[in-house]
């Protein structure tokens, strides 16, 4: 083995070799993967390959397309194949709700250039003849289904990347990692020791122990899952192989395998396998069958597909693979390790593993995975994510694998587990819940206790007049929201100006005033958005995503100088309230020395105050678009200071309002949000933020990207639409059409209460940026007619805001 490479990947699972290519095609060639036993040896060799382009997230779901059109690549590179079948898929439908989420899904699928198809149950049954009928009320056909030989993909990537001048270590085991001063490694094996610049993780079932060779805590957990293999069923002699199918009511999936079927199961009672440490003595192991176990699910594939039963069992599998909790990959560099990446949790690597290795391998190569891979950014989990919280969301997300999850769902594992001081004080005015990062946060507030629950639904459910209520009070009179869940950062140092205004993209604030700001990449692309409150001159408070703080101190640390600023997150200690509304100055103002008035606190004013006896921060913004307040307190006060509020908001018509009314307001205000209207493909001019880009200021990151997107007006537009919608509302990934053909897309929507219609945010192509009429938005399968509003649909000057 040589004793120094550029990269070393540890692990030559499906992942590993991935990557491995993928650095070799990008043009590192220096490049080195070690493997413990054979390549294939974790979850890889077991796997039944299947591969489909469906994802809930569009991001993710191009990188699968990818994958799989990468095969015969490296088919023709390596000369190695990967038993490719392209059989087509269909999905079937049990439900109603199941029929609506796939004509979803084939919307989305349409802006991604996905040839999906929404089939009868005749169609569906002509196309796929083991199926009963009776159990189904519709399909959706995906041409590009199928599934490859998970030997021959790991050794197509191998020999692929070994033409491409990586080398391969096999029965080699990486026990230790060490970090030198400089960044770089030492690889501390069995077979002795390399020294590399950088070094990937791609340890698959072991990615955890590895992880914690460094320091860290990934969340990954392994499950056990089981699929059978029928006996010969005379039903497929000579006949054309069958499609792939997934039968949701059962959470099964299944294929044709040689003269019989192969049949999978995600069971509800799903096991966890090495809940705390992965033994390095398992190798090329099967786990006991357990039939027991899969019953049930057993139970519904036989009566949906009847001839599988009568063809008997022939072989069972049950091996274990790695899982995040959402069900998402791990992937890109971790915050505070210098020169340390990830590409592990991959539970989809015949669907993933090319897009996670293309992802990965730009963003070591290029400092930018090239993609918005938001979804699968590692940095997307935090310190709540502990051991036994992984395992509770692990298990619920195997249980649900083909579950639809429902706009308006919450789901129950895990919680409540982060709570604010008034969890309990909102829980007795009805409050519902939901989870972000592990925190309870309130989205509404039902009138009792016995409504206080969703009714799951894709159309206006429940929730609805409560919200409308909730918009309206805050619209005449005064709204009381808890923002706890807010980003925040403390900022600190001489150099704390100069510092922000290098990464973000607008001015530093005088001392006592707010900015509003995009952060930028060096391809002027929208990383993050933030309101910066200058508190005294070496000292801001930074408000931004909370979903988004380590991703965010990760590109903070990576622009940090030697000395003169320090970035303190600090989105816990600081717990926040805002009141909002035509009386929410007059409220205040009944709490507080300071002179209140337009005056003597303008709009985007920030400043130190003391509420009644609750020291804090009350900053003069409000993301509902009326004249509003956010209060910072630290959070021993907060029940003190919420207190406070609802005894002198009653005789200012005070009502609490949650996180779905604020969405709403926030949409007829036309203000973009994180990871929906702002991500990492879009520009400000784009994104209509050119306010926000201060290019007189002089230089900061993205700057010059960004006068090439003002000058060239950028692809793309952000445009705020009023939709004919009848009883469902845009929710975002909806299709945007324009004279008969899909344009563009939908990043949020709801129905606006203060307006009183349907609304929705989305990119179209800039050149129809201005069309005046020909759009439609495609919601649940059916298109409707949307006009485009020319400013945002509720107070378009800003005058409310600024009273
Ligand atoms: C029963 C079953 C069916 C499945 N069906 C499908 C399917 O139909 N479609 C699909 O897409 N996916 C399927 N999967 C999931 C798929 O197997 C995984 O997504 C994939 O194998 C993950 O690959 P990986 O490279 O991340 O991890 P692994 O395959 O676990 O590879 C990790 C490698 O790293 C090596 N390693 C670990 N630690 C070290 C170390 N310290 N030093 C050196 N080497 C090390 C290991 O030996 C191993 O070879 C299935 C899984 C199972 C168990």
């Amino acid at each position: 083995m040589k004793s120094h490479a550029q990269v070393v990947v540890i692990g030559g699972g499906v992942v590993g070799v991935s990557v491995l290519y993928h650095l070799t095609k990008a043009g590192w060639k220096d490049v080195l993967l070690i493997e413990r036993a054979e390549l294939t040896s974790g979850s890889t060799w077991h796997a039944a390959g299947g591969m489909h382009t469906v994802n809930g997230d569009p991001n993710v779901a191009k990188l699968q397309q990818y994958t799989i059109e990468l095969y015969r690549a490296i088919e023709r590179i390596s000369g190695q194949s990967c038993g490719v079948h392209i059989t087509g898929g269909i999905m079937l439908a049990g439900t109603r709700e199941r029929l609506d989420w796939l004509k979803m899904a084939k919307a989305r699928g349409r802006y991604l250039g996905m040839d999906l198809e929404i089939i009868s149950v005749d169609e569906a049954a002509k196309l796929f003849p083991l199926m009963d009928k009776s159990h189904f009320t519709g399909a959706m056909y995906d041409p590009i289904e199928g599934h490859v030989d998970p030997y021959g993909v790991t050794h197509a990537y191998a020999k692929s990347a070994q033409i491409g001048g990586a080398d391969i270590v096999r029965h080699t085991r990486v026990t230790d990692l060490e970090a030198r001063a400089d960044g770089s490694w030492d690889v501390i094996t069995d077979h002795g020791n390399v020294h590399a610049e950088h070094v990937v993780n791609a340890a698959g079932l072991w990615a955890r122990e590895v992880g914690r060779m460094v320091g860290i805590e990934l969340p990954i957990l392994a499950m056990e899952h089981q699929y059978l293999i029928t006996g010969d069923m005379p039903e497929l002699a000579g006949k054309k192989e069958q499609l792939h199918a997934i039968d949701f009511e059962g959470e099964i999936y299944i294929r044709q395998e040689r003269g019989g079927m192969l049949m999978g199961t995600y069971e509800r009672a799903g096991v966890a396998w090495s809940e705390a440490t992965t033994p390095w003595d398992f190798g090329q192991d099967l786990l006991p069958n357990d039939l027991e176990r899969i019953a049930p699910s057993l139970e519904v594939g036989f009566a949906h597909f009847p001839a599988l039963e009568a063809a008997g069992i022939r072989k069972v599998v049950n091996g274990p693979f790695t899982f995040a909790p959402d069900g998402n990959p791990l992937v890109g560099p971790i915050r505070g390790l210098k020169n340390f990446w990830v590409a592990c949790g991959v539970m989809a690597g015949f669907s993933q593993g090319g897009g996670v290795g293309l992802a990965l391998s730009r963003w070591m190569v290029d400092g930018d995975p090239g993609a918005d891979i938001w979804g699968m950014d590692v940095a997307r989990y935090g310190d709540w994510t502990t051991l036994a919280y992984t395992n509770a969301k692990v298990r619920e997300n195997y249980s649900r694998r083909f579950s639809i999850r429902f706009p308006n769902e919450e789901l129950p594992a895990a919680r409540p587990l982060r709570t604010t001081p008034i969890y309990e004080k909102l829980r007795a005015e009805h409050a519902v819940f939901g989870d972000y990062c592990g925190l309870e946060h309130p989205l509404w507030f039902a009138p009792s206790a016995r409504e206080a629950e969703d009714v799951i639904s894709f159309r206006r459910s429940n929730a609805h007049p409560h919200v409308a209520a909730e918009c309206k009070a805050v619209q005449n009179s005064v709204g009381l929201l808890e923002i706890s869940n807010y980003g925040k950062f403390d900022i600190r140092g001489p150099g704390t100006a100069d510092w922000l205004s290098l990464v973000m993209a607008n001015r530093v604030p005088a001392v006592g005033r707010i900015t509003l700001t995009p952060m930028l990449n060096e391809r002027g692309k929208l990383i993050g958005d933030f309101t910066m409150c200058r508190i005294a001159a070496d000292h801001v408070f930074l408000v931004g995503t909370y979903a988004a703080e380590t991703y965010y101190m990760r590109w903070f640390e990576r622009h940090m100088p030697a000395s003169g600023v320090t970035v303190r997150p600090c989105a816990m200690e600081y717990a926040g309230l805002s009141v909002a509304g035509p009386n929410s100055r007059a409220l205040l103002q009944s709490l507080v020395r300071d002179d209140l008035s337009s005056a003597a606190f303008p709009f985007m004013s920030f400043r130190r105050m003391e509420i009644g006896m609750v020291p804090g921060y009350v900053g003069r913004v409000s993301f509902t678009g009326e004249l509003g307040f956010e209060i910072w307190a630290t959070t021993d006060y907060q029940r003190a200071l919420y207190d406070l509020l609802i005894k002198a908001g009653r005789e200012h018509g005070l009502k609490l309002f949650g996180g779905r009314a604020l969405n709403a307001m926030r949409i007829e205000k036309s203000f973009g949000s994180w990871a929906r209207e702002f991500r990492p493909i879009y520009g400000p001019f784009e994104a209509g933020l050119d306010r926000f880009v201060d290019f007189k200021k002089g230089e900061f990151i993205g700057r010059s990207a960004a006068a090439e997107e003002r000058e060239s007006g950028g692809a793309l537009r952000l445009v705020t639409f009023r939709v004919e919608a009848t009883d469902a509302d845009a929710l975002g990934d909806e299709p945007i059409w324009h004279d008969g053909n899909t344009v563009g897309w939908v990043t949020s929507g709801a129905f606006g209460h203060r307006v009183n219609h349907s609304l929705a945010l989305g990119y179209v192509p800039a050149a129809l940026a201005k069309a005046d009429s020909g759009f439609e938005i495609e919601i649940i399968g059916e298109r409707h007619k949307a006009h485009r509003l020319t400013g945002a649909a509720f107070d378009a000057s800003g005058k409310l805001m600024r009273v």
